[in-house]
């Protein structure tokens, strides 16, 4: 069982993904151990995070000699071998690794990810994928989607809210969204208030379920 003395994260696969993962969070301040079983990457990462081993992460007894049942959180960041991501989590679950994040690249990898114990699957290349289908369109500037259902999007502002006081244009009656806040040109995000009018140009930041969000920022 692990007795988490640290608060740090290990993230195993120093590819795009995981390397992202632990550059952010080392950025962020978090103690960070990195393993890659590639000599090359620990080398090209050893001058950038504080603890970068090699090592193959399938074996639970490597983990543990490693100290990873020290840390709170383990990422498994290795995608294209689903033979080493699957019995890296199952080694992790081993040693009592209590919140396990994994990468999966397709449904039936996440699904056997689920079954071998880790506590949270993420999809980067599908998830980025439809991030970039609500951009592409120009409909959102910027969009973000909640496991539930639940989006912030930021997006040019219909005419039909334009001269009207919040307040006054029942959106979220209308719309099912809510604005939080508002962007005039060359001026910082302020929150949003019943009192706020929406200006033609200004950029808006709503919230709301996915589809009520979608169906807004299509009107702009
Ligand atoms: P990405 O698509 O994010 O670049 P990859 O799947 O290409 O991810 O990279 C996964 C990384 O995981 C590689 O650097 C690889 O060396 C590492 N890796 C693969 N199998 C193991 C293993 N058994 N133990 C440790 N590291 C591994």
């Amino acid at each position: 069982q692990s007795d988490s003395r640290h608060d740090g994260t290990v993230v195993i696969g120093l590819g795009r993904f995981g390397g992202a993962v632990a550059e952010s969070l080392s950025r962020l301040g978090h103690e960070v151990l990195a393993i890659d079983e590639d000599i090359e990457l620990v080398q090209a990462w050893a001058d950038r995070l504080t603890h970068v081993v090699q090592a193959d992460t399938t074996n639970a007894d490597t983990l543990r000699r490693l100290g990873v049942a020290e840390f709170p959180s383990a990422v498994v960041a290795i995608g294209s071998d689903v033979e080493a991501s699957v019995l890296t989590v199952l080694a992790l679950e081993e040693i009592g690794m209590r919140d396990i994040w994994a990468k999966a690249t397709t449904p039936k990898h996440g699904r056997i990810l689920e079954r071998t114990g880790a506590h949270h699957v993420v999809y980067p290349e599908a998830a980025m994928g439809e991030r970039v289908a609500h951009l592409v369109t120009g409909q959102m500037i910027d969009f973000i989607e909640f496991h539930d259902g639940f989006a912030i999007a930021k997006t040019n502002s219909p005419r039909e809210a334009c001269g009207k006081s919040l307040g006054q244009s029942l959106l979220r009656s209308k719309y099912g969204i809510t604005v939080v806040g508002v962007k005039r040109p060359r001026t910082d995000f302020e929150h949003a208030t019943q009192e706020t009018v929406i200006e033609p140009g200004d950029l808006l930041i709503v919230s709301g379920p996915t589809v009520n969000v979608e169906r807004f920022a299509a009107l702009a």
